[in-house]
């Protein structure tokens, strides 16, 4: 994970407040502008998205803030506008030219950022000179989507410094956009989703082939979302994340469908001498997860814990098993998530996000967070001699103007 220590306050009201003392300390006056989009966990329904498959995540309450202000002194007679953004977690800034926006080298924050301003550029708005301040309570490279949180929270605050706002679809696809052409990521539309549509109480049943959201509520005071970060990322995630998609692309071509979506249990066993064993099991994975993920939000919708607990550890066998995008330690957090089981308060975990590091993803019985979070806490240091970083959400509202 990068500089952890610098992830800002959990709250959104501390998040503003420190963007809004950055901004003051970095510009020198107070930033007219505040806007915020929240990071993301996916409860179920890994590795689906890019297979027009089913999702089950929601809006948590850490945001990316963005405070912002004109800057009228950054349009110099020849240089056209320009923007300038300072990365309160990294602590480092960059100016950008406001007309055709080349890209930085792979891997630089700068182009999350760059890849909206250009976005924006392409549909004719005219932007005006600013300066922007951005600061995080969403752990970079968690698993956790501060990504799309960043490209959600640059675009919500276009849209109020134009005094406009584009279709709430058309901003979380032109953010998808950005994150591919820019930052070279071939991401599904659930990050950014997410951000723009999250809301406070449900959860988001995201059909990834039509796009529509259906709100699964998630409103008792009994089970509480816990996100354990692994604190560890091992730097594979980029690769294996672009050879499962081609595995998967390769599947669908042999069964000769459209996309995994189209493919049943039984349609695939008929076929898995075809497929071979690797790609049979990639398949597997990913028509079971959407079952798995359908029957979720049944019984999340029914209050059913235990079928939504073990629908979840199930998720994580298949990413283990046949996905191959777990790890030690996210096996290991896991592993001990299943040892604490439903009586002392688990009802059931896996990782979240495409693997490899990141996070797990628990649901848990309220009244017994604290000692879960103990028994979590003090398993993994003494296994993996890392002492994981814990909180407790609920899902968040989306991406908005605090302040315009
Ligand atoms: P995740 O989206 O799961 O957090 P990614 O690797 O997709 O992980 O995105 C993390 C990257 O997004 C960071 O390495 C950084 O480039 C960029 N980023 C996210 N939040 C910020 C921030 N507050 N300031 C600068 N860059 C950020
Ligand atoms: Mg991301």
């Amino acid at each position: 994970m990068t500089n952890p220590q610098n992830v800002a306050s959990s709250t959104l009201e501390a998040c503003a407040r420190q963007a809004d003392q950055h901004f003051v300390e970095t510009f020198g006056c107070k930033p007219r502008w505040l806007v915020a989009s929240p990071g993301r966990v996916n409860l179920i329904g890994e590795h689906t998205d890019y297979n027009e498959g089913f999702v089950l995540p929601m809006a948590i309450d850490r945001y990316v803030v963005v405070a912002a202000d004109i800057n009228t002194e950054l349009s110099g007679k020849n240089s056209g506008k320009s923007a300038v953004f300072h990365s309160a977690n990294l602590g480092g800034s960059f100016r950008v030219s406001l007309g055709k926006i080349k890209k930085s080298v792979p891997g630089n924050w700068t182009n999350y950022v760059k890849g909206v301003l250009a976005g924006f550029l392409e549909r004719e708005f005219s932007l005006p000179s600013f300066n922007a301040v951005i600061q995080s309570s969403v752990p970079l490279g968690g698993g956790l989507s501060s990504s799309a949180a960043l490209e959600v929270s640059v675009a919500t605050l276009l849209e109020a410094l134009l005094d406009t706002s584009i279709l709430p679809k058309e901003k979380a696809l032109l953010c998808q956009q950005a994150e591919h052409q820019f930052a070279g990521v071939p991401c599904g539309i659930m990050d950014q989703f997410s951000s723009v549509f999250g809301q406070e109480d449900a959860l988001m049943l995201i059909d990834c082939r039509s796009q529509e959201i259906k709100p699964i509520a998630f409103t008792s005071p009994d089970v509480t979302i816990l996100i354990t970060n692994s604190s560890v990322d091992h730097e594979l995630a980029g690769s294996e994340y672009r050879e499962r998609r081609q595995q998967c692309e390769a599947a669908a071509k042999s069964l000769g469908v459209p996309s995994l979506r189209d493919v049943t249990l039984a349609g695939l066993e008929k076929s898995s001498t075809e497929l071979g064993d690797t790609i049979n099991r990639r398949a597997r994975h990913v028509i079971s997860e959407n079952i798995r993920t359908l029957h979720a939000a049944d019984a999340i919708c029914a209050e059913d814990w235990n079928t939504a607990g073990e629908l979840m550890f199930a998720s994580h066998d298949s990413l283990r098993d046949d996905y191959e995008v777990s790890c030690q330690e996210l096996d290991l957090l896991v592993d001990i998530a299943r040892e604490i089981g439903v009586e002392g308060g688990v009802y059931g975990s896996r990782m979240t996000g495409g693997g490899f590091g990141g996070c797990t993803v628990s649901l848990v019985k309220t009244d017994s967070l604290a000692s879960v979070k103990q028994t979590l806490s003090s398993r993994y240091l003494k296994s993996a001699g890392i002492a994981p970083r814990l909180f407790a959400t609920r899902p968040a509202r989306g991406a908005h103007v605090i302040r315009a």
